[in-house]
């Protein structure tokens, strides 16, 4: 029996265990998938071994901990510096990043997006912006405080603090920010919210189970939002693969977790 669990603070809220023992239950994998609350990310690697994981998934706000934690990081996460996906590979722990194609799948159906406005720099945020980048997307990241702008900077995207951003018009506005997982709190102060929304076609919010004050407001506004389900869906989807490396059929895994949803 393999054992797979998602780490994060706070963790309680996740539906990672749900989708990926839906797959494994369905699919016959002798698997099993729990959930770690984790306070320091520094203790990342020491806790996946002593727990005895085959594969983990990492939340906020540990994901560019998780990168520092790998032996080896592959593919688009190497590019971002931040890791949402780890697979122990003999002993040796695996960096992965499935967050932003993750999100790519959701936001299809929006249509073509040129020119995004991204609240928020942390992890998911460097993701999301780089993987925009490398679709030739405009990226613009607006955050409270300056600490984490240089990455963007570094891209090629457009950035700044709320203190003297000026609104622009976009295809589609990502709320990136914990604001409103665990509070009722807007990403930015609600003036500049309500300028952003005033100048959108769609709004997109990666947290997922509820309706932020973010959606709220854009709901009042008539703007059409997305919360972060299908996002979550579709890293969950690469992720699982990863864990089954390749056992499992993309579409039945796909079917099962999105089933778990219904739950
Ligand atoms: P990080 O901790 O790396 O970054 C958090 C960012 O949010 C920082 O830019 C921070 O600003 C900003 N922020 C935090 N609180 C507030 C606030 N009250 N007001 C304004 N800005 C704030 O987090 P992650 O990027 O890892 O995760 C962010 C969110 O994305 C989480 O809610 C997570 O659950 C969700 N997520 C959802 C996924 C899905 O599948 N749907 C996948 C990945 C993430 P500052 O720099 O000033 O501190």
């Amino acid at each position: 029996m393999k054992l797979f669990s998602i780490f994060g603070n706070p963790v309680a809220h996740s539906r990672s265990p749900l989708m990926h023992n839906s797959v494994f239950k369905n699919l016959n994998y002798k698997a099993c998938y729990t959930r770690t609350h984790l306070e320091d990310g520094k203790k990342l690697k020491e806790t996946f071994f002593s727990l005895g994981l085959s594969g983990a998934n990492v939340t906020v706000p540990h994901k560019e901990d998780a990168y520092n934690a790998c032996d080896e990081v592959r593919g688009f996460a190497k590019k971002v510096g931040v890791v949402n996906t780890l697979i122990n590979e003999n002993g040796k722990l695996i960096g992965y990043n499935t967050d932003a194609d993750g999100f790519m799948y959701a936001i299809e159906v929006f249509g073509k997006t040129q020119n995004v406005l991204i609240l928020g720099a942390g992890g998911t945020a460097k993701a999301l912006a780089s993987r925009f980048m490398q679709d030739g997307i405009k990226v613009t990241i607006l955050n409270r405080s300056e600490g984490r702008l240089a990455y963007f900077k570094e891209l090629g995207c457009e950035y700044s603090t709320w203190d003297g951003y000026k609104t622009s018009k976009y295809d589609l506005i990502v709320n990136t920010t914990s604001a409103g997982l665990k509070d009722e709190e807007l990403p930015a102060p609600k003036k500049i919210i309500e300028d952003i929304l005033a100048n959108t076609s769609h709004v997109a919010d990666v947290i997922y189970g509820k309706i932020t004050p973010f959606l709220q407001l854009a709901n009042e506004n008539n703007i059409t939002f997305k919360d972060g389900s299908d996002m979550l869906l579709g890293q969950g989807v690469l992720a699982n693969e990863l864990f089954t490396n390749g056992e499992l059929e993309l579409e039945d895994i796909q079917k099962y977790m999105q089933r778990s949803f219904e739950l």
